[in-house]
């Protein structure tokens, strides 16, 4: 059985050559005693709950002390892996949460991650944070003529629910997709508002921040090993440094969550994906792509690509290739090697895909894969943990963290401090987890079936 916790050494990414001294920061030489809260992971979730936890309260107090202890250094799994792609769900899951779970809740959870965009992009600015965040539109191309046809389809049927998020959404099925897109060989082409950014450098920013102002005892490098007792009496939090005492305990370890709460183990499965760094040689400019990208090769093999200010492109994907041999990728969470059946898919692809690159050069000059957390239901699971008093869970982002962990942690802190129920927190009903959930994921046969993705793997079983 997969031990379920983050391993050693991962592959360097792209995104970690910013990394300073604070990558192994730990506020405090000797591990704290005790804290009334615990956060457990320090990416995009943790630093999230830490943040709106330390600036939120309505009281106007910032929530008491709080420790967050992170296996690895400073945002070194999923969040300083991915594609810092930050695209909302307009029409590609949605369809199917409107046939699983009523319009209702599917357009809360599409407007939920289409609100991330601008609050994002206000918070950034707000706070000065050299991120590279880029407002930009997120181009979807489709080259296979069924594909193509499909996708006409659904954007057809979702017009006729009549939601004013889908005026943003541009969509061409036909010959011109080819020149509107820069992708050759494309049939339909569709784009709307979304963000890239470097999302270590905004995670390492907040942490900084927090840590300098006393508002929170950063531990890196100091693995989880269980959790004990209950809200009564206390929880002990035992790492390989010894024993944190805590009165709330927030999971934010997303693959790894079922490494300490075993009753996540059918609901979230640590599953990785591989992506890549593009460059070009000096002396050869090849078109700027101003926009991000989802690109379905004419085999249906997807890609998540976002432009670099510097001309260099992040890409990765490829699932299809890889999604059959399931010992590479599917309860794994080995992040020291590629994954074998895709490996060399990026040697010649901007060349291969996009028009006016055939003679750039383009090579991959880094490769590397991330785990990322499988929600059986491809919903993430937000909330109080069932049944565990003072615990709570944030974690299950699929390859779809970036449009709906901001809010959902601001969500959870909420929860927390001053304690609003759920329906009060800005979760959408989607996300919150729940017994029923686990319950379904534990209960079904189902198998995860063909990733179709949005731009990185998510699995598509439904029950
Ligand atoms: C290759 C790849 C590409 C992706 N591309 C995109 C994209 O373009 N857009 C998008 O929206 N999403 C993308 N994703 C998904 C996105 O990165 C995640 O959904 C998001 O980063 C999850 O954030 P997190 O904080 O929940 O998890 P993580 O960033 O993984 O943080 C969890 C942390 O918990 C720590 N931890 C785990 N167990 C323990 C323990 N027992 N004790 C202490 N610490 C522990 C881990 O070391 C880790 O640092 C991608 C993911 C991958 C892997």
């Amino acid at each position: 059985m997969t031990k379920i916790h983050p391993v050693l050494d991962p592959l360097p990414a792209f995104w970690s050559r910013d990394k300073d001294d604070f990558h192994e920061h730990r506020t405090t030489a000797e591990l704290p005693a005790e804290a009334d809260i615990v956060v457990i992971g320090a990416g995009y979730a943790g630093t999230s709950v830490a943040w709106h936890l330390a600036h939120d309260a309505e009281d106007g107090t910032p929530a008491r002390s709080i420790v967050m202890l992170e296996a690895r250094g400073v945002c070194e799994g999923a969040t300083g892996r991915n594609g810092g792609h930050m695209r909302p769900d307009y029409y590609g899951h949605i369809p199917h949460y409107i046939e699983r779970d009523g319009l209702e809740a599917a357009v809360e959870l599409a407007e939920f991650e289409i609100s991330h965009v601008q609050a994002l992009k206000k918070f950034i600015a707000k706070e000065k944070i050299d991120c590279d965040f880029v407002l930009a539109r997120s181009v979807d191309v489709w080259s296979n003529d069924e594909a193509a046809a499909k996708a006409k389809a659904t954007y057809d049927a979702m017009l006729q629910h009549d939601l004013d998020y889908m005026d943003d959404v541009y969509f061409h099925h036909g010959p011109d997709a080819e020149a509107i897109s820069g992708v050759k060989g494309a049939k339909a082409v569709a784009s709307f508002t979304a963000g890239m950014m470097w999302p270590s450098k905004f995670i390492t920013h907040l942490l900084k921040s927090l840590t300098s102002q006393g508002l929170l005892n950063l531990q890196t490098f100091t693995p989880v090993d269980t959790v004990t007792g209950s809200e009564a009496s206390g929880f002990v939090v035992q790492t390989a440094r010894g024993p944190v005492r805590a009165k709330t305990i927030i999971y934010a370890n997303n693959a790894y969550v079922a490494g300490l709460l075993p009753e996540y183990r059918n609901a979230v499965i640590p599953c990785k994906g591989i992506c890549t760094h593009i460059k070009v040689p000096d002396g050869k400019t090849p078109p700027h792509l101003p926009n991000s990208y989802i690109e379905r090769s004419e085999e249906n093999v997807l890609s998540y690509l976002i432009p670099r200010p510097d001309g260099s492109i992040v890409v990765g994907g490829s699932s299809r290739l890889f999604s059959p041999f399931r010992e590479q990728w599917y309860d794994n969470v080995d992040d020291t090697t590629l994954i074998e059946a895709s490996k060399t898919y990026y040697d010649g692809y901007m060349q291969r895909t996009f028009a006016g690159w055939e003679e750039s050069g383009a090579y991959v000059d880094k490769a590397w894969t991330g785990v990322m957390g499988y929600s059986f239901d491809s919903n993430a699971h937000i909330g109080a943990v069932p049944g565990k008093p003072g615990q709570y869970i944030l974690a299950g982002f699929n390859g779809h963290g970036m449009p709906l962990i901001w809010l959902g942690g601001k969500g959870l802190a909420k929860m927390i401090n001053p304690g609003s129920p759920i329906s009060e927190s800005g979760i959408p009903y989607l996300l919150r987890t729940s017994q029923r959930r686990l319950d379904r994921a534990n209960d079904s046969a189902a198998e995860f079936g063909d990733i179709i993705g949005d731009g990185s793997l998510r699995p598509t079983s439904r029950s």
